[in-house]
């Protein structure tokens, strides 16, 4: 079980804005705050779109049965992720301390079902509270079948959802990353001449395949993606994150102690990008290029922008007209919080209000820098606020996540989701126009004049 040095190490992440400045500390998590996600939910969710690991849960079934899935992230081939696996631990054995037992038979039945190249253990709350020492139980099993097992002590009492993400991304530097170096490559410079240079994502989901958008461009600027961590990604791509030239932090908050470690024990060097809208898709490839150093790539890169700008403008601007002037409230953490606002600024869309409920100080003001100082942000999200939102600003549609859909269905409003639980991938340029197409069915959809004209039979009664 951590301790609470362990817990408190993980709570001050220096890479955090709000730590260099004033050593803050993330907040405490006070009653309640798991109720957006434990921090067992935050591990499970960062680690599960690996494909092909058997990923147990340590625990009674219902941790496993209320978070697996939860996250539309999407597989090019392996899909062992997507079969929820728990120990299903009963009254019956924490009485009789068989939780160890238990998890052991789990990890066999795994291991001869499956035959993946790793397994992972989530500890949750009531193996940690009755003390399982499941680092030992990992490593013995280990040893035994011969197959890496890795802890990931992430009980939900620890914190929220995102200590979770930052407990995920610890276990993977502490076990995983560095255990293996990248088979052999195709040259490094390629029939075209292009030197190919070696690079990670972390925090990259591919959610609804959307990083499938962006990969063809990585491809063409001869950027040889290791690992996204962890989008499709496979054990052996995660063991050789440490070889990489440089890493793209894709979500602020949710693995940054996993660039900042490797850059720690490796060296490489990292920054901070969307693939949310033109503006940043572009400035994301720019910044590979600079952390890469390499005159050539610089150059390919600009080259790259310049005519998928134009390419991407060109078939964005019938539908332009559509959205012009169009009012959304916006109700999203964390990075999508400012990385969206430029995207539907990009297409003449007004913002009126955004969430920061999950928000970093540096997010909130890159918020301001894009709707200036006076940008209305709000931390209640309860379906009341939101809804006074929508009516004193008159905005045409809410984009927020998949537990606000009914909020605005039931009140008549346009609804986009914009979070994990999500159908189509906005990411990258073609990930604009799926953006923008979306946003046009759902505004000009017929059934909104429909659902707002009275009755026909109440109608009918007033004409009489
Ligand atoms: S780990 Fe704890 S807080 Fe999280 S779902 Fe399980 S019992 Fe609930």
């Amino acid at each position: 079980m951590k301790s609470n040095k362990d817990i408190a190490e993980l709570m001050d992440e220096p890479a955090c804005e709000h730590n260099k400045k004033e050593k803050s500390g993330c907040a405490k998590p006070k009653p309640g705050s798991a109720a957006g996600g434990c921090a067992f939910d935050g591990a499970q969710i960062a680690l599960l779109p690996i494909a092909d690991v058997a990923h147990i849960v340590h625990g009674p079934i219902a941790c496993a049965g209320s978070s697996w899935d939860n996250r539309g992230t999407r597989s090019s081939g392996s899909d062992l992720y997507r079969i929820g696996m728990t120990t299903d631990m009963t009254e019956q054995d924490v009485v009789m301390g068989r939780g160890e037992k238990r998890l052991l038979h789990s990890i066999k039945q795994a291991v001869d079902t499956y035959s993946p190249p790793a397994v992972f253990i989530y500890n949750t709350c009531v193996p940690a509270l009755i003390g399982d020492d499941i680092d030992a139980v990992c490593k013995a099993a280990e040893e035994k079948w011969g197959v890496p097992v890795v802890p990931i002590d992430c009980a939900g009492f620890y914190g929220t959802k995102n200590l979770g993400n930052r407990i995920a991304g610890d276990a993977m530097v502490k076990y995983v990353i560095g255990t293996r170096d990248p088979d052999p490559l195709p040259p490094e410079i390629t029939p075209e001449g292009i030197k190919v240079h070696d690079v990670n994502l972390v925090g990259e989901y591919n959610i609804a395949g959307e990083f499938w958008h962006v990969l063809p461009l990585l491809d063409e600027l001869g950027l040889r993606v290791l690992c996204t961590l962890s989008g499709d990604a496979r054990f052996r791509e995660v063991q050789t994150m440490h070889k990489a030239e440089v890493n793209m932090m894709v979500c602020s908050k949710a693995m940054v102690n996993v660039a900042r470690k490797l850059n720690q024990q490796y060296g490489t060097p990292w920054f901070e990008g969307s693939f949310y809208g033109i503006t940043d898709t572009s400035q994301a490839l720019r910044d590979f290029a600079k952390s890469i150093g390499d005159d050539d790539l610089t150059a390919r890169t600009e080259a790259l922008i310049v005519r998928e700008e134009a390419r991407i403008r060109a078939a964005l601007e019938p539908w332009r007209e559509r959205l012009k002037g169009k009012r959304v409230l916006l109700y999203t953490g964390g990075v999508k919080s400012w990385s969206v606002i430029s995207a539907l600024q990009d297409l003449g869309m007004v913002v009126v209000a955004t969430g920061t409920k999950k928000s970093t100080e540096e997010d909130k003001a890159r918020i301001r820098e894009l709707m200036g100082e006076e940008a209305l942000m709000i931390e209640d999200g309860s379906p009341k606020a939101l809804l006074k939102v929508v009516e004193d600003y008159k905005a045409d549609i809410l984009i927020a996540g998949g537990r606000n859909m009914y909020t605005a269905l039931k009140a008549r409003i346009p609804f986009l989701d914009i979070n994990q639980e999500r159908e189509f991938g906005y990411a990258g340029y073609e990930g604009m126009l799926e953006l923008v197409r979306q946003l046009a069915l759902t505004m000009e959809s017929p059934v909104w004049p429909a659902v707002r004209a009275p009755a026909p039979w109440k109608a009918a009664r007033t004409v009489a």
